[in-house]
């Protein structure tokens, strides 16, 4: 079969032709229905020296996966063939003691399992087959679209994670800030924060598609991402700020503007990996502000994501690119061309 492979570190992707793998006990055969191209590969193509990530290359692209059980391997018990799935994408060890709570994307032992999971250091969904390694990665779906239920598992898993954590601030007359709002993360946190909350949304994004997008899909305001943005977001707020920033970008000034707005007791999430700092003193923040990031999400969270897309509350805009065009979905999204996600299709 065809794969979209990584098969060097600083250089693009390539197609190969690969075996169709078979799967061997305790792992499922998955038939790629939809996989989404994340911005995250972007940084993997062209941000990692050989040797600073803890992947054996090559290996098959393509970390947001949804399809239908083809066969599994011996021992595998409760699913039946034919069965839609999406695919939780940190694969961790199981056993240790937040892999058990399905916290598998902060496995204790990650160190030596290496990598991270499908698409992310082994074989992902850019490709018409995939192996899953074990039942408990697979989530089932009813009636959504895969094209639409692959986005689900990183870009609305990611951000709801995030926003979870904020709920408790997130009360009526709150403010949430979304930085990045236009992209493949931020339009669905959007979303998510509509549907999970009843705070006020300002989006902000340095592209006007990116904002109209944001104000579409639920944002009460948007704000262009620049010098002006902390005045605009301050004015917004009567001059109180945010409860919660949620930062899908991660670059120098994107986390400068997340920490000129956040509101004493507030959260200061930072999900974008633009490489950037924020220096922390004491009186360089406000009081009580919980800065963290955070990494994508658990398996019970995954669950909760594609309920509240089943009932109409979350729907990822995607556009399509057959598996030979995967190229282009990549570079649509790095050029800014691209609205929601680029959602690969490999039986196009
Ligand atoms: P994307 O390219 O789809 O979206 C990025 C958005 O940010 C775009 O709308 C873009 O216009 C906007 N943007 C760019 N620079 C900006 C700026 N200075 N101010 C405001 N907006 C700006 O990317 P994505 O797939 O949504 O991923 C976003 C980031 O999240 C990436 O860095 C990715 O690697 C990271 N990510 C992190 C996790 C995690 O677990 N923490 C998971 C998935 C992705
Ligand atoms: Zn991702
Ligand atoms: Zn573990």
């Amino acid at each position: 079969m065809k794969a979209l492979q990584l098969t060097g570190w600083k250089q693009l992707p390539q197609f190969q032709e690969v075996a169709t793998p078979e799967p061997g006990p305790g792992e499922v055969l998955v038939r790629i229905g939809a996989a989404g191209a994340c911005h995250s590969d972007l940084h993997l193509f062209h941000d990692f020296e050989p040797g600073a990530l803890p992947y054996e290359l090559p290996f098959t692209l393509g970390h947001e996966n949804a399809g239908v059980v083809e066969a599994f391997g011996a021992g595998v018990t409760g699913l039946d063939t034919g069965q839609p799935v999406v695919v939780y994408g940190p694969w961790g060890c199981g056993r240790c003691y937040p892999c058990v709570q399905g916290v598998e994307n902060y496995c204790e032992r990650q160190a030596e399992i290496g990598a991270a999971g499908g698409g992310l250091g082994r074989d992902g969904g850019m490709a018409p087959f995939m192996i899953v390694p074990a039942a408990r990665y697979l989530v089932p779906l009813t009636d959504l679209d895969p094209v639409e239920a692959a986005p689900l598992t990183d870009a609305g898993l990611t951000p709801y994670h995030a926003i979870r954590r904020a709920l408790p601030v997130l009360v009526p007359g709150a403010t949430a800030v979304v930085i990045g709002a236009g992209g493949g993360l931020g339009h669905l946190a959007v979303q998510i924060l509509r549907a999970v909350s009843s705070c006020r949304v300002i989006g902000v994004d340095t592209r006007d598609s990116g904002l109209e997008l944001a104000r579409r899909l639920g944002a009460h305001d948007a704000v262009m991402s620049g010098p002006d943005a902390e005045d605009e977001i301050r004015e917004l707020t009567r001059g109180r700020g945010a409860e919660a920033v949620f930062d899908f970008v991660g670059i120098d000034p994107t986390m400068a503007l997340g920490a000129a707005v956040v509101r004493p007791q507030g959260h200061l999430t930072v999900l974008g990996i633009g490489g950037g700092t924020l220096p922390i003193s004491f009186f360089s923040i406000p009081y009580e502000v919980a800065v963290s990031t955070t990494y994508w999400g658990t398996i019970p969270e995954l669950f909760e994501v594609i309920a509240l897309a089943e009932r109409g509350d979350i729907t990822p805009v995607v556009h399509r690119y057959p598996l030979d065009d995967a190229l282009d979905a990549y570079e649509a999204m790095r050029s800014g061309a691209l609205e929601g996600r680029a959602v690969i299709v490999p039986e196009a």
